[in-house]
């Protein structure tokens, strides 16, 4: 409320600077403004905090996950399927979170295959959760395969391996 009222009392000082100004208005009544004007300092150093960041995000790819409560005793093997991908991030609780389980996984995709409920050694959710079954035979991979599922699709690649990224999205282990 207070910094609402506060750039509507800037925006009709600058208001008021160009009605007293006749003569500045047209041509430099930006600068003007920006002279009379000053923002509040917290308001600048959001802005250029903004920039800053944008940069960063040109240079290099970064993306961030973090591991649920569920997954003690798995972390290494968590960070070796997140590592597959370039930029991993691990996080205290931003990004995207992966939840375990020691039972197969129900209820992903669509369920439109006639098979009705399948189950699944891991599901990426899409809201930004991803779970993992330890019942994978490689659980490092079913790790990596589900966070590619967060930029990829299935491939046609038929097994699921490390060799390359298609390797990994392959649609099923065997
Ligand atoms: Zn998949």
């Amino acid at each position: 409320m207070f910094r609402l009222t506060a750039r509507c009392v800037l925006a009709l000082l600058s208001t008021l600077f160009l009605l007293l100004v006749p003569g500045t208005a047209s041509a430099t009544g930006l600068s003007g403004s920006s002279v009379h004007v000053s923002a509040p300092a917290e308001q600048v150093a959001a802005e250029e905090a903004d920039e800053e960041e944008g940069e960063a995000e040109e240079e290099a790819f970064e993306w961030s996950y973090h591991i649920g409560s569920s997954c003690e005793g798995l972390e290494a093997d968590i960070r070796e399927g997140a590592d597959f991908w370039e930029g991993a991030q691990e996080t205290e609780g931003s990004g995207t979170r992966v939840n375990c389980t020691e039972d197969m996984i129900q209820g992903c995709g669509d369920d439109d295959s006639e098979e009705g409920e399948s189950e699944y050694i891991g599901c990426n959710w899409g809201d930004g959760t991803i779970s993992v079954s330890t019942q994978a035979d490689d659980f490092p991979l079913i790790v990596a395969h589900e966070f590619g599922h967060n930029w990829y699709e299935h491939s046609d690649v038929r097994c699921m391996g490390w060799a390359s990224e298609d390797a990994v999205m392959a649609p099923t282990m065997c």
